[in-house]
């Protein structure tokens, strides 16, 4: 169950591209980022085949699109963005990358992990997922879980020092009809419009605010909320068990009762 006020107090956002973040969840971030949260973002590629002009490199690309993401965490309060350098329209969900991600999940040891779908091929009549981000959340939810919490397994991980790290919710950004969880981001959909315009290479002449407006209107419908980001919460420490590993954990800031769908 989650608490109709419930902040983390640190997170990690996992996805396969500049600019996936800001379409995705940066709603949130800037929320809970206001709120004394601690952010990390990993990007597992640099977006390095997303510029199509003559004579652009990949190298090129990829300093273009890190300098953007840059920008565009920083509009939102995020100063720690990591970029693992997977090469962009090629990523696998791999061995080798679910444990380049332990990795990181120990190093940070976030208490909640936003991901997207692997399980999402479809969208809509016009669009079909994109392989890297099928494979993005795929190694994110591998490395969640069982991975990171296993001190025996990259147990060469351990000998570093990166303890096994249970992580206490993982938000899976879903479409409406999937989701149980609802972001009120009215206070903080015009960062996200903000932190998306600084993709300058991918905008172009495009103003996303008119169609983010009506994606957080439509998940937002019906709640009490004007806008919102939607997303499926997997719980997989208990508060009890949460209460137990978290010295001066605070119970009435994330044990709730409510039923039903949660509009945080
Ligand atoms: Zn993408």
């Amino acid at each position: 169950m989650n608490n109709v006020n419930y902040i983390p107090q640190s997170a990690m956002v996992i996805v396969a591209h500049p600019d996936d973040i800001e379409f995705s969840c940066a709603g949130t971030i800037a929320r809970w980022v206001k709120e004394g949260c601690q952010v990390i973002y990993i990007l597992l590629t640099s977006g390095d085949v997303g510029i199509a002009e003559p004579g652009m490199t990949r190298a090129r690309a990829a300093e273009i699109r890190e300098a953007e993401q840059l920008a565009a965490a920083e509009v939102v309060g995020v100063s720690e963005v990591i970029f693992l350098r997977e090469p962009d329209g090629m990523l696998e969900n791999t061995l080798a990358l679910r444990k380049r991600l332990v990795r990181e999940i120990r190093r940070f040891k976030p208490e909640v992990v936003i991901c997207g779908d692997p399980t999402v091929m479809w969208v809509g009549d016009n669009y079909i997922n994109h392989p890297d981000h099928r494979a993005a959340a795929g190694a994110a939810v591998d490395a969640i879980f069982p991975a990171a919490g296993q001190p025996n397994l990259f147990e060469e991980l351990t000998e570093e020092g990166l303890t096994a790290h249970k992580v206490r919710k993982v938000y899976v950004q879903a479409w409406n009809e999937q989701a149980d969880t609802f972001v009120n981001i009215s206070e903080t959909i015009d960062l996200k419009i903000e932190s998306l315009r600084k993709h300058v290479s991918q905008m172009k002449d495009w103003d996303p605010e008119p169609m983010v407006k009506e994606w957080a209107a439509a998940a937002a419908k019906g709640k009490e909320m004007a806008y919102a980001e939607a997303y499926r919460v997997v719980t997989l420490v208990s508060d009890e068990d949460f209460k137990k590993m978290t010295p001066g954990f605070d119970e009435t800031e994330s044990i709730d009762e409510s039923e039903g769908i949660k509009t945080l």
